[in-house]
């Protein structure tokens, strides 16, 4: 009864992110009560395991007390500090310190948002501003990766290479340009070095058709999520941020999704081996628990934009920048990772990468991919020639219920493709149940 008549009210008042206005109105929400570990309980009662950590972000998982009690601490005591005028609060401030200490190289300097969106968004502000600084500013055009993505504000999406955050929106912009996604799973060249060379070599033509003077940066996802789970060759993404260094551009990781944890370490870049020139995360560093995302500059970056600004502020910061709440589930969060939760995503992403190679055998599974707690399962008709699924038969959303109805919550892509981001704390029987979940919906799909 309940249920129904928030339904209603969602249906006439709630403005869903990225969704089909009439198809939700259609289906209706599902809405849902609360959450302990890996385990959703909607309004019915229903307990699904979350393979997606909400929109893979509660990497620690769901109902952790410390978490709980840290925010409320922090609500307590200071609920709020702006940093504008030189203020600023204990916990953003201790934050900022330990991420500096555990990122790569010299990624010093942290500036925090609210999210990934406004993450990415601030990167190109900054970055702007740098080239201003350093008198270059034609500098202005930017490079991304087909499928890629990197939110939806404004700006950044025009960074994200996924048409429906485009169409109807008057983007792809002037300043936006791309080039291909490496998908090896598609990609006609074979070898991870050719995928390689060829990325190479396609980045180092763009930059010469747009003008090697006036390309401000490069982006790039360690693992593409949001366009299916890519996972590049090894040796790509050093390959990329070298040439980047060659071409004189700056090379920006946006670490949203794969960052805390998502693909084993804490940054995907350190197991890549590079230090980007910016990094964005969000998600995991709050574990979804509160809004917070965060840019790293390289000591390079923030020195260029201080010495070009002077006296002068930077105007570039919101009300909600650093926030002491966030910051201060951020801290406890960081705890959990390291008191054992980066470790239980090892090897859990681990099994679960070994349980979804066995449906390798299943007449539909055409790829199965992925690195620690990140996997896909792409689905396909015919293997040899690797039809999609027809999303006028199996639309996204269809797959999405049956997965549903075996209590099983994935990200289900327009492209037949499962994704797969759980919490780092499932155990084991959660992750042969992810993978027996799967096999039932992919034998219902036959
Ligand atoms: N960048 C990447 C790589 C993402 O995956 C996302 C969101 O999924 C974003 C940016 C945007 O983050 P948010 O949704 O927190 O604004």
């Amino acid at each position: 009864m309940l249920s129904n008549s928030l339904i209603e009210l969602d249906r006439q008042h709630l403005v869903h992110p990225v969704s089909s206005f009439r198809g939700h109105e259609e289906r209706g929400v599902r809405v849902l009560r609360s959450a302990k570990g890996a385990t959703v309980t909607d309004a019915e009662g229903r307990e699904l395991i979350d393979g997606f950590a909400g929109l893979w972000c509660v990497n620690a998982g769901y109902g952790h007390e410390s978490v709980v009690e840290a925010a409320a601490e922090q609500m307590r005591q200071l609920p709020y500090a702006t940093g504008y005028f030189d203020l600023g609060s204990e916990a953003p401030i201790r934050l900022a310190a330990a991420l500096a200490e555990r990122s790569p190289g010299d990624l010093n300097h942290i500036y925090f948002s609210l999210g990934g969106s406004d993450a990415v968004d601030s990167t190109i502000r900054f970055i702007r501003y740098y080239w201003h600084a350093k008198g270059q500013p034609d500098r202005d055009q930017f490079i991304s990766v087909e499928q890629g993505y990197h939110g939806s504000t404004t700006m950044g999406a025009g960074l994200t290479a996924l048409p429906g955050f485009h169409d109807g929106f008057g983007v792809p912009y002037q300043w936006q340009h791309k080039i291909s996604s490496h998908y090896t799973y598609r990609n006609p060249l074979t070898t991870d070095q050719e995928i390689i060379d060829a990325s190479v070599a396609e980045l180092k033509a763009k930059v010469a058709a747009i003008g090697e003077d006036k390309v401000a940066a490069f982006y790039v996802e360690p693992i593409q999520g949001s366009g299916g789970v890519l996972v590049p060759p090894k040796g790509w993404v050093k390959a990329m941020r070298d040439a980047c260094a060659e071409l004189d551009i700056l090379f920006v990781a946006d670490e949203v999704i794969t960052g805390f944890g998502r693909t084993g370490p804490l940054f995907a870049c350190a197991e890549e081996g590079i230090v980007p020139d910016l990094m964005t995360c969000a998600k995991g560093l709050t574990s979804g628990y509160v809004p917070m995302g965060a840019v790293f500059m390289r000591d390079h970056v923030y020195e260029t934009i201080a010495e070009g600004a002077g006296a002068k502020a930077v105007g570039h910061g919101f009300t909600y920048s650093a926030h002491p709440v966030s910051a201060a589930v951020a801290l406890e969060v960081l705890k959990l990772y390291e008191g054992g939760l980066l470790e239980n995503g090892r090897k859990a992403g681990a099994r679960l990468l070994a349980g979804l190679d066995t449906l390798r055998d299943h007449p539909l599974v055409g790829d199965v991919r992925g690195r620690g707690m990140l996997a896909a399962v792409e689905m396909v008709t015919d293997k040899e020639r690797k039809t999609p699924l027809p999303a006028s038969v199996q639309p996204a959303t269809r797959l999405f219920d049956r997965a549903w109805e075996q209590g099983l919550i994935v990200r289900s892509f327009a492209q037949g493709i499962f994704g797969y981001a759980p919490p780092l704390c499932c155990t084991d029987a959660e992750i042969d149940a992810i993978v027996e979940r799967t096999r039932t919906v992919l034998d219902q799909t036959l």
